[in-house]
């Protein structure tokens, strides 16, 4: 240890607690300003995150406000203007797209509001192909049974066409999960389905996240989901305005 410390600087991201986790998601001064006919558009504004992992946080705020720039932030399918993302120890400023595209595959879920699912593939194969471009020899067995897992055991070879909106994004969410992702990001999942539908998806998200400890950031206009995080993130212009700790769970079993 002595000659350690004699020997030099610390290593950069030298810490005194070496147990101490490192966050899973740690954001720091994020901007993105993007060119308008009326000048440049400031949607985030320095936004300074750690989420810890296997945490789940819930963002939270009125529209417009950048959640889901946030998000594709996150996910790097967009790149900040100024500060650093950093997600399971990996800066992706120094990533080109491919290696961004690889990592998302191998770490990343993506949940949308509008599903975004393949229409000329059966759901089956919109969930195993990804799987078979990560190279999985089993892509239509996990497949399967990612599907299974989420209840549509029973609709492998349908379309999304063929599909209700619930099912659709069950299909999505087995999709998003199917590669084992440390991080879950969902941008409104249940912002097209009805009550009851809605409920059964976040109870698979949710249930994800505690069975496998997946890291969730859920944007959310519900209360009561929103609630059931361990933390909510307001944002607002671009900001955050707050950061609050949720209920838990409970909330959820409350509806
Ligand atoms: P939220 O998800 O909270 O509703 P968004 O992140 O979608 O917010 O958008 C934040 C702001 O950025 C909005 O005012 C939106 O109009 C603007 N915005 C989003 N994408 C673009 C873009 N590609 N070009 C210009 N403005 C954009
Ligand atoms: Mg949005």
């Amino acid at each position: 240890m002595r000659a350690h410390l004699l020997a030099g600087p610390a290593p950069r991201d030298f810490r005194m607690d070496a147990s101490a986790p490192q966050p899973l998601i740690a954001l720091s001064g994020i901007e993105v300003s993007l060119p308008s006919e009326a000048g440049l558009v400031h949607i985030l504004r320095g936004i300074d995150l750690d989420v810890a992992d296997g945490e789940a946080v819930g963002l939270v705020g009125p529209s417009g406000s950048g959640k889901s720039t946030l998000l594709m932030v996150l996910a790097g399918l967009e790149r900040p203007t100024a500060g650093e993302v950093r997600v399971a120890g990996r800066t992706f400023a120094g990533m080109d797209e491919d290696a961004l595209a690889l990592f998302r595959r191998d770490n990343i879920g993506v949940v949308f509001q509008s599903f975004h699912l393949i229409a000329t593939m059966t759901a089956l194969e919109n969930v195993a192909v990804p799987l078979e471009f990560a190279g999985r020899r089993d892509a239509f067995d996990r497949a399967g049974a990612e599907l299974e897992a989420v209840g549509l055991g029973h609709r492998l070879g349908h379309y999304p066409s063929q599909l209700s909106g619930g099912e659709q994004q069950r299909v999505a969410l087995a999709r998003a999960v199917a590669a084992g992702p440390k991080l879950l990001l969902a941008d409104e999942p249940t912002g097209n389905l009805d009550g009851a539908t809605g409920a059964a998806v976040i109870d698979l998200i949710f249930a994800r996240h505690a069975r496998l400890g997946t890291t969730l950031v859920l944007i959310t206009h519900d209360v009561a989901l929103a609630s059931a995080c361990d933390r909510i993130v307001q944002l607002k212009d671009g900001r955050i305005e707050s950061i609050a700790p949720g209920a838990g769970r409970g909330a959820l079993a409350a509806r």
